[in-house]
């Protein structure tokens, strides 16, 4: 038996190892299956370049657990290693690599995808020993048996093994004994090496005999060694597509669509995405995108190699371009990771381009469920948006959808204002906004529905993109105001009279909020007063609330215009009662100096309205078709109307 000292520099690496990876232990099992797979890949390829004789045999790579003694081992029928093999590749380069590594990423050990390069001794983060049992392809060979307890010596002698391959045997450490367990195993298995390229087994297949499940002699496989997204999309049925989503995410709704990816200039790149159902934001979920490296499981966070706003999307992507060992955040200055990340974005853009013309009904129908996904890439990528601008869609409260340009050109006959603007109107809520969309659709005008979280963004995004255009609020100031035509008639009032009418309606507003009263020709048959809140003043509210801030107009009162109706025949009346009935108090009013006698007609004018139940009523009308009257105000309301009944 020979004995020897592993080359390394470090006196004793196992127990660093250990404490630096502690989070990530499961990781030495993919390590090992990945080896193996490696091994067998690489005896496939001996044999078909005719450099071996000898029958290739079943290559199943074999996972077995023994839960008495604490083991755990796997088998492969790869090329297996000489005596010489396993001194240059375990003890030189194993170790020493080891060493190596640890020496440049001590500080950021846990910030690097998945620990690679870790290799064969991560079994050490595991185990109190590791044995190596193997014998090369090679003529002649003899097979050796190498151990080492975790210590920087090893042993290594001839021993008797038949089989072509490599026999790795964990002794597990006391904290590590759940990894002798066959559930625990399965799960990493199945998280790990679903889609190894070669067959893995662990376990028999179970079947239903005599009322309980019994195991059969038939090797259970645990992996898909062909997955979807290796495959030719041309020979990939719809339902394939459907069914491979269904086993990657069980509980979830079926996708909207997918995309296979598939590249090889000038990087490697295959996968499948899907986009999910997004109703709303409690549908979105990140990181449910998984990284593959050849068909090994790296992980599933894929934040920094694809745009954020892709994060959202589903499925596989297989590359191994993507360098694994390097920290996150150099990631996205790395070239490939800029191209592949353009590549997919591009991909996601075009497809849905496609989709939106050839399948123009169903891009339509599930636009809602597409709508926060597709705004939020605008939103978040130059290039998307530039593409989206073209398949992207607007929906009206009729419930019917345009792309962006057609909504322009049915348009722009009806809300260009005299200044040559295009007004897109929209609403972010259609019942409590109801009136006004009534009001705008009087007049024939389109209203939009902008209903979602990202709206408030998405709103200011398309203002600033758009020529010559504003968007404004159905609720945002009365109808003639949001659209200006020509320049309309005034109403003619005295000196002094839209003050006092200021006086009388905000002595009868509800207390709390800022208003200006102002009077206006808004026509016959509208109602006697609008309510409506400065589209400026709300989209500086919501964008704070948004940014989860309250600066300095998140934290001012809500600030409403009061437009009286001149024209209206209820208004009329009012004002023009109020005016009769004040001009004498107003001709007496004594005082010393403007202050008092301002004082003095304000006191007039909310003396008058307080007791004027028709300004009353027609103010809480106007407050309750916004959706503002509400408690004490509201029982008020009731009961006048009740009175009013009466009389
Ligand atoms: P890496 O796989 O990154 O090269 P490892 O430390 O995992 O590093 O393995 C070192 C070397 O040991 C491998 O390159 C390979 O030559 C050899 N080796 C490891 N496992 C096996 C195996 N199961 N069969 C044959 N050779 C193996």
């Amino acid at each position: 038996m020979a004995k020897g000292h592993i080359g390394v520099t470090t006196e004793n690496i196992f127990p660093v190892i250990k404490k630096f990876l502690y989070s990530d232990h499961e990781i030495f099992l993919r390590e090992l299956v990945a080896n193996a797979v490696d091994a067998t890949q690489k005896m496939k390829a001996v044999a078909s370049k005719g450099e071996f004789n000898g029958e290739l045999g079943d290559l199943t790579i074999r996972v077995a657990v023994d839960d008495k003694e604490n083991t755990l081992t796997i088998t492969d029928r790869g090329i297996g290693m000489t005596e010489e093999e396993v001194d240059k590749y375990i003890n030189q380069i194993a170790f020493s690599s080891a060493g190596e590594f640890l020496e440049k990423y001590k500080d950021q050990l846990n910030s690097i995808i998945g620990h690679f390069g870790l290799g064969f001794y991560s079994s050490f983060m595991v185990s109190k020993k590791v044995e190596i049992r193997t014998l090369s392809w090679k003529e002649g060979a003899k097979a050796v048996k190498w151990s080492c307890d975790g210590s920087p010596e090893y042993t290594m002698e001839e021993i008797d093994k038949k089989d072509r391959g490599t026999e790795i045997v964990l002794f597990l450490d006391d904290e590590s004994k759940e990894f002798a367990g066959k559930s625990k195993v399965n799960e990493l298995l199945n998280k790990y090496c679903k889609f190894m390229p070669v067959p893995i087994a662990f376990g028999k297949e179970e079947e239903w005999k005599d009322g309980k499940y019994e195991e059969t002699d038939k090797d259970k496989i645990i992996n898909d060694s062909t997955p979807l997204w290796s495959k030719t999309p041309s020979e990939i049925t719809h339902e394939e597509y459907m069914e491979f989503y269904r086993k990657l995410y069980p509980m979830q709704d079926d996708p909207l669509f997918y995309i296979h990816l598939n590249v090889d200039y000038p990087f490697n790149l295959t996968g499948i995405l899907y986009f999910p159902k997004i109703k709303d934001r409690m549908d979105i979920s990140k990181n449910k995108i998984q990284l593959y490296c050849n068909q090994m499981f790296v992980t599933d966070s894929v934040e920094n190699i694809v745009p954020d706003f892709l994060t959202l999307l589903y499925g596989v992507i297989d590359s191994p371009d993507i360098p694994l060992n390097v920290s996150r955040s150099y990631l996205q200055s790395d070239s490939n990771v800029k191209k592949i990340s353009t590549y997919i974005t591009r991909k996601v853009a075009d497809r849905l381009d496609e989709i939106s013309r050839n399948e123009k009904e169903a891009f339509q129908e599930k636009w809602d469920n597409l709508k926060l996904f597709i705004e939020y890439g605008m939103l978040s990528d130059e290039k998307f948006y530039e593409k989206a601008v073209k398949f992207a869609l607007m929906k009206t409260t009729e419930g019917k959808y345009f792309k962006y340009d057609e909504f322009k050109t049915l348009i722009e006959g009806e809300q260009t204002d005299k200044n040559k603007k295009l007004v897109y109107l929209y609403t972010t809520d259609p019942v409590a906004q109801y009136s006004y969309i009534e009001a705008a659709k009087n007049k024939g005008y389109q209203v939009l529905v902008f209903d979602s979280q990202l709206d408030a963004h998405f709103v200011n995004l398309l203002e600033s993109k758009f020529e010559n255009s504003t968007f404004a609020r159905v609720d945002a100031d009365s109808i003639d105001n949001l659209i200006q035509k020509d320049d309309k008639q005034k109403p003619v009032l005295k000196e002094g009279q839209e003050k006092d009418l200021g006086y009388a309606f905000e002595a009868v507003l509800p207390e709390g909020a800022h208003y200006q009263v102002q009077v206006d020709n808004l026509g016959a048959t509208a109602a006697p007063i609008v309510i409506t809140q400065s589209e400026f003043m709300r989209r500086y509210r919501e964008m704070s609330a948004l940014n989860g801030g309250l600066n300095f107009y998140g934290s001012m009162p809500e600030s409403y215009t009061i437009t009286l109706n001149y024209e209206n025949p209820i208004m009329k009346g009012i004002i023009d009662t109020m005016e009769g009935d004040t001009a004498c108090k107003v001709a007496d009013i004594k005082g010393e100096n403007d202050e008092e006698k301002t004082a003095a007609r304000k006191a007039i004018m909310e003396e008058f309205a307080k007791g004027n139940d028709l300004m009353k009523q027609t103010v809480d009308l106007a407050l309750l078709s916004n959706n503002m009257l509400k408690g004490k105000e509201l029982h008020a309301f009731i009961q006048r109307s009740l009175d009013l009944l009466k009389k």
